[in-house]
C-alpha cells in the first residue's frame, strides 16, 4: 500500500530531512512551501496525510490546518502539526484549528512513524464510511450526512494510581459530557471492563509496582476492549516506553502533567473515531439493509457493490484499488450431493469466512449464486494479491461438516484486478478480476490469479 505524505515547511532542509526518514520506509511524499502551496496539493494530490509545520510566512499553520478543515474535501485528512517550541499553548491552539496530531521538532523517526501508522489506519476508516455514506445517498436512500458526532454519554475509563493527575482526568472528561470511571491498577481496570463496556481508555504508563504496558497489552488483546481507543499518559521522558506502547496498539497519548484542554480535545477524537468504526461495523442501517444487502449471506448485494466501486473509482479515492472475484470450486457437486440446505449452509460458512478476513475498510458483496467480491481501497498488486491467498487459504482451512457429519472440502479460485494508472471503469475492473479468475479456475482451481494490467 503506497500512502501519500505531504510535507510542508518553508525551510528546504526541514522538507529533505523528513522526506528521507518517510521515503526509508516507503511512503510517497511530496512537499509545499508554504500554506497556499499546500492547499493546492492538498486539493489536488490527495495526501493521506499532511505534516504542517507551523511557523510559515504569509500563512501560517494554524491558518492553513484551519482552513484544510473547513473544506468538505480536504477535512478527514489527518494533519500533524511539527513545533518547534511544543508549548501547551501552541499545542492547543493546534488542537483548536483541527490538528489531528502533534509532533516537536527536531521530528523523531520512531516517533513520527508510529503516529503515521496511526493516523494512516484512522483515514482510511474515515474514508471508507464516508464512500459508503456516498453511495447509501446515490442509491436514493437518506442516510445522515457526514456528520460529526458527538461524544457525550460516551465512557471512560481511567486507569491512573496517582491522584493528582487522576483528578485533573475525572474532572476533564465530564466536561466533554463523557462518563468517567476511575480504576486504581491493572487488575482493577481488567475485572472493570470484563463487566462494562467503554469507548475509551485512558492509561497512566507511571503505575507504581505494575507495567503499565503489560496491562496495555492485555487490553488489546482483550475480545470486549481490542478495538477501544487507549490514550497512554507518559512523562515527557519515557519516549521509549510510548514507542513500545503504539505499537502494541495504543492509539494516543498526552504527556504529564495533563492539560485539561488538550486531554479533552484528544478525547474527543479518539472517541469519534470509535463511533466511526463502530458505525463501518454495523454499516448504515436498516435502509441499506432492505435494499442493498443479500439476506441469506448479510453481505452487500451486486447493485450495491457496483454503485460503491463507481463512487470510489470518481471521488480519487481510488486511484489505487483492487478487486477480488472469488469463486467457489465445483460447487454444483455440493449441491448434488448433499442437497440444497447444505449448499446454502455451505455459502454462508464461506461469506462469514471471507468476513473474518479483510479488513474493516474493505467492502464484500455476494456478487452472484456462489461468487463474491471484495473491494480493498489503497492496495497495491502485492496487498491483493497477500489478500487473496489469506482468503483462498482461510476457506481451505474451514471445517465444514454436512449433517452426517461427514467433512466436505469447500476451495475457492479468486482473480485479482487492479487499478493501474490510466482511468478505469468498475466494468473494466470486475471483467479484468474476471479474466483471472477464469484463468485460476482453468490452472486447476483452489488458486490465485493477477490480471494482467489493462
Ligand atoms: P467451478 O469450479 O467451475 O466454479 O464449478 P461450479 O460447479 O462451482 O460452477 P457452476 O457455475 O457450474 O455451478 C455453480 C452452482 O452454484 C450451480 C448453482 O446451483 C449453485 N448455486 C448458486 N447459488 C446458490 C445458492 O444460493 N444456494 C445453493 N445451494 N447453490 C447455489
Ligand atoms: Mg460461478
Ligand atoms: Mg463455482
Amino acid at each position: 500500500m503506497s500512502t501519500r505524505i505531504l510535507i510542508v515547511d518553508d525551510v528546504p532542509a526541514n522538507t529533505r530531512l523528513l522526506e528521507a526518514k518517510l521515503l526509508a520506509e516507503y511512503y510517497q511524499t511530496a512537499t509545499a512551501r508554504d500554506g497556499f502551496e499546500a492547499l493546492a496539493a492538498a486539493a489536488d494530490w490527495h495526501p493521506d496525510l499532511i505534516l504542517l509545520d507551523v511557523m510559515m510566512p504569509g500563512m501560517d499553520g494554524f491558518e492553513c490546518c484551519r482552513r484544510l478543515k473547513a473544506d468538505a474535501a480536504t477535512r478527514h485528512i489527518p494533519v500533524v502539526m511539527v513545533t518547534a517550541l511544543g508549548q501547551p499553548s501552541e499545542r492547543l491552539q493546534g488542537l483548536e484549528a483541527g490538528a489531528d496530531d502533534f509532533l516537536t521538532k527536531p521530528v523523531e523517526s520512531e516517533t513520527l512513524m508510529a503516529r503515521v501508522r496511526s493516523l494512516v489506519r484512522l483515514k482510511l476508516l474515515l474514508d471508507e464510511w464516508h464512500a459508503r455514506g456516498e453511495t447509501a445517498r446515490a442509491l436514493g436512500l437518506g442516510t445522515d450526512p457526514f456528520a460529526t458526532p458527538s461524544v457525550a454519554g460516551t465512557r471512560a475509563l481511567v486507569v491512573d494510581d496517582w491522584d493528582v493527575s487522576a483528578t485533573v482526568t475525572m474532572d476533564a472528561l465530564p466536561k466533554e459530557g463523557i462518563v468517567a470511571v476511575r480504576a486504581r491498577d491493572g487488575r482493577e481496570a481488567m475485572a472493570l471492563t470484563q463487566k462494562e463496556s467503554f469507548d475509551l481508555i485512558v492509561v497512566s504508563l507511571t503505575l507504581a509496582g505494575e507495567d503499565s504496558l503489560r496491562l496495555v497489552s492485555a487490553l488489546r488483546g482483550g475480545s470486549r476492549t481490542h478495538e477501544t481507543p487507549l490514550l497512554l499518559l507518559a512523562e515527557p521522558e519515557s519516549r521509549d516506553q510510548l514507542v513500545r506502547g503504539f505499537d502494541l496498539g495504543a492509539t494516543d497519548w498526552l504527556t504529564l502533567p495533563v492539560d485539561d484542554n488538550e486531554l479533552r480535545a484528544r478525547a474527543r477524537n479518539q472517541i469519534r473515531r470509535k463511533i466511526y468504526q463502530d458505525r463501518l461495523r454495523s454499516d448504515l442501517g436498516s435502509a441499506l439493509e432492505m435494499a442493498l444487502i443479500d439476506p441469506m449471506t448479510g453481505l452487500y448485494n451486486q447493485r450495491y457493490l457496483r454503485r460503491h466501486l463507481t463512487g470510489l473509482l470518481e471521488s480519487g479515492q481510488g486511484r489505487q484499488l483492487a478487486v477480488l472475484m472469488v469463486d467457489v470450486d465445483f460447487f454444483k457437486k455440493v449441491n448434488d450431493q448433499f442437497g440444497h440446505a447444505t449448499g446454502d449452509k455451505a455459502l454462508r460458512l464461506i461469506a462469514d469466512t471471507l468476513r473474518g478476513n479483510i479488513r474493516v475498510f474493505d467492502t464484500l458483496a455476494r456478487y452472484g449464486g456462489e461468487e463474491f467480491v471484495v473491494v480493498m481501497p489503497s492496495a497495491d498488486r502485492d496487498d491483493a494479491v497477500q489478500a487473496a491467498e489469506r482468503l483462498r487459504s482461510a476457506v481451505e482451512a474451514a471445517e465444514f461438516k454436512c449433517p452426517s457429519g461427514q467433512r466436505i472440502a469447500l476451495t475457492v479460485s479468486v482473480g485479482v484486478g487492479c487499478t493501474t494508472d490510466a482511468p478505469t471503469t468498475p466494468e473494466a475492473l470486475l471483467q479484468a478480476a474476471d479474466t483471472a479468475l477464469y484463468a485460476a479456475k482453468a490452472g486447476g482451481r483452489n488458486r490465485v490469479e493477477l490480471a494482467a494490467p489493462t
